[in-house]
């Protein structure tokens, strides 16, 4: 019988993907437009498998439900796992991920932002739209010379770096687990924030980060700084960021990541009021660049995390494990020494 999979949150381009890489029909994917929630879940039944992204609220009442209609395996198609509660998960459900699908589609984003930002682009192309073609206002800054700081050194960070590299970009990083030989210059956080024209985040969101950039750190940033979030936006406390453009300490920001994202991205209100005024006001902004979690959008990475994704549910149904379970268990996510057969539990 072939696995069934109840597909979360679905867009047209993930069921472009994913129609390809089942073309062979080994699953009985449904799509649902709705993302799971508390609300959704019932949706659930009968299914043996859940797929979600990176909005989708897979919370302790979620989980609950999912066992109780028999559900054995959440399959995140993205990298990151902040919405699952992975902790009350233990034990109940086993979760995988897709832990890499394209780091350069993501690090590419983050630069694309940096020269929109940095060279008015965003500007400069409404303006000739309209026959404008004055330079007022448009007047960028060279990166070479420039230093970035680097919050986070793994797959995109270190691509990010590369690219930084080739702009002949000083680069400074920060990472609470340092890669050594990677001759990467590692500062503290602080020194980070003090020294950095740029600082682009590549690391994951954590309790221990969370809100990493508030009053206080943006106090000890250079005047004019440039920040580019393409990780997740609880990194940044939005009210903090506002403020600090406002009193002009931060020169401009790059975000395809917000805090309150869930609420509003990946979906069209243009013909809508948008209730989140920080929101509203960072928009408004000249110096903000907002993308709607967009950094992975690439033709490349969309094929792989649908490859990958079926990959972990044929691994995991077949084989009795996937080597890309969220462990929560463990220090490092797919190097577990522990005497479980290689699942999590
Ligand atoms: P990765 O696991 O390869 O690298 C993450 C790095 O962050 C590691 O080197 C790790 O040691 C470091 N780290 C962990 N905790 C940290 C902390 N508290 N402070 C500083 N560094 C810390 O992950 P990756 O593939 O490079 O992805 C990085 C992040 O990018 C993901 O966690 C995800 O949030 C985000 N992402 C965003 C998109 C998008 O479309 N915008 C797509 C994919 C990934």
């Amino acid at each position: 019988m072939k696995t069934r999979i109840a597909f979360f949150d679905a867009k047209d381009y993930d069921k472009e993907s994913f129609i390809r890489s089942n073309s062979d029909e080994n699953f009985d994917i449904s799509y649902f437009e709705t993302r799971l929630s508390k609300d959704t879940c019932r949706l659930a039944e009968g299914f043996d498998a859940v797929c979600v992204f990176v909005n989708d609220d897979i919370n302790k009442d979620v989980i609950d439900m999912l066992v109780d209609m028999d559900v054995k395996l959440i399959a995140l198609r993205c990298a990151g796992y902040n919405n699952v509660d992975i902790d009350y998960a233990y034990k109940k459900l086993h979760v995988v991920r897709v832990p890499a699908y394209s780091p350069y589609a993501v690090a590419e984003h983050a630069m694309a932002l940096l020269l929109t930002s940095v060279r008015r682009i965003h500007k400069a192309y409404i303006r000739t739209k309209d026959f404008n073609f004055s330079l007022n206002g448009l007047t960028g800054f060279d990166l070479h010379g420039k230093t970035v700081g680097v919050v986070g050194t793994g797959k995109i960070g270190r691509i990010f770096i590369d690219i930084c590299r080739g702009f002949g970009m000083n680069i400074i990083a920060y990472d609470k687990f340092p890669a050594e030989g990677s001759g990467i210059e590692y500062v503290s956080l602080d020194e980070l924030w003090e020294r950095s024209d740029i600082i682009s985040f590549h690391c994951p969101l954590t309790d221990e980060n969370h809100h990493m950039v508030n009053e206080e750190t943006i106090e000890k940033m250079k005047k004019g700084v440039i920040l580019i979030n393409t990780s997740r936006g609880a990194l940044i406390d939005a009210e903090a960021l506002v403020e600090g453009i406002k009193q002009r300490k931060v020169g401009a920001a790059c975000l395809d990541v917000y805090e309150e994202e869930s609420d509003v991205f990946f979906h069209d209100y243009s013909n809508h009021i948008v209730n989140d005024d920080v929101l509203a006001r960072l928009i408004s902004m000249p110096n903000v660049i907002v993308t709607s979690h967009q950094a992975f959008l690439t033709q490349e990475a969309l094929s792989n995390i649908a490859d990958t994704t079926l990959e972990n549910v044929k691994d995991f149904f077949e084989n009795g494990y996937s080597k890309n379970e969220v462990c929560y268990k463990c220090a490092l996510i797919n190097t577990c020494n522990q005497d479980h057969n290689k699942k999590c539990f």
